[in-house]
């Protein structure tokens, strides 16, 4: 049974009328001082299914930094320029409970690809002449899979983050003496925040979660952007390791792949079906948006997404 348009719209307006209990609720990421520098009540919604449908709700146009929702799309870019088997000697597959910035899930590699540790390696594995030639591609991957040239790089978030990135610092050398990599530390450093600096509103960011819900494969044309292989991997990772040291939880409660960023958003895939992203500031302890979560579960729900049931 398919529903009207105004019928999935209503849904939706009641699912997020649901939501509103949490406003108020958590704190802003301060750690990167220029994250603390917006309207910490802003929220938006936006879903976007496989055959093209957008529905959005809220700032639609409020543009935040994709922090670590980046790194879906760094797995995708070291993917594509390496083997699946040489992307995997460098980074492991298993979910960690620690924090995303902690050196302990390090040991002989990092424990995944969706913390900042995998992160780093998986941008070292970023095919360039430079790290300019390097972020250019990420960034026209990223325009090219939301549908959108607007895609920007906020300098400010980069620059705020340059200054006060110890502890990441410390995971490049940390890696770099492992021999994870080779390449200068402070580059890899540089391309990493570079792409956690990537600007997109939650429409932009729904339509690139679409792509990959739609196996990989431009809305409109069919044309692969990403291997089917590759969208396999990183829903997978995703769905195990995408929300931190909550993803377990966060995969009983609610059930669709996500990944969340420190700027506030969350990006939730659901095979075959969409691509959502919620956008509202304030962060719980792990540093996932608490009305976000807490949303997304609502709409899970509400919208029967679970791609378990
Ligand atoms: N740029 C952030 C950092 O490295 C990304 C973390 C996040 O979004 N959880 O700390």
């Amino acid at each position: 049974m398919f529903l009207k348009r105004e019928e999935i719209v209503k849904k939706i307006e009641k699912s997020i009328k649901k939501s509103e209990r949490f406003i108020g609720e958590g704190e802003l990421a301060t750690y990167i001082p220029e994250l603390a520098n917006v309207d910490p009540n802003g929220f938006a919604l936006s879903i976007v299914t496989t055959t093209g449908d957008v529905y959005d709700f809220g700032d639609i146009d409020t543009v935040f930094s994709m922090q670590s929702i980046s790194k879906v799309i760094s797995l995708i870019m070291a993917l594509k320029d390496n083997t699946i088997q040489d992307v995997f000697e460098k980074v492991g597959t298993e979910p960690t409970k620690y924090k995303f910035n902690s050196l302990i899930p390090i040991d002989d590699k990092p424990s995944n690809p969706l913390i900042n540790a995998g992160a780093i390696t998986t941008a070292s594995l970023i095919v360039g002449k430079d790290v300019d030639e390097k972020f250019q591609r990420v960034l026209n991957l990223v325009k090219k899979l939301s549908d959108s040239e607007k895609i920007t790089f906020l300098k400010e978030v980069y620059s705020s983050e340059m200054e006060t990135t110890d502890v990441n610092k410390s995971i490049a050398y940390y890696l770099r003496s492992k021999k994870i990599f080779s390449l200068n530390a402070d580059e890899v450093l540089d391309l990493y925040i570079r792409n956690c600096s990537i600007g997109i509103n939650a429409s932009e960011l729904a339509h690139l979660g679409a792509v990959l819900a739609n196996g990989g494969s431009d809305l409109v044309t069919g044309d692969e952007m990403v291997s089917k292989e590759a969208v396999k991997i990183v829903l997978a990772q995703m769905a195990s390791c995408g929300m931190y040291e909550e993803s377990g939880e966060f995969l009983l409660n609610v059930g669709i792949p996500s990944k969340s960023g420190v700027s506030g958003a969350i990006l939730g895939i659901v095979p075959g079906k969409c691509g959502i992203c919620t956008y509202s500031p304030r962060l719980d302890e792990s540093g996932n948006s608490i009305r976000g979560k807490n949303l997304l579960k609502i709409l899970s729900n509400d919208l029967n997404l679970n791609i378990f049931l």
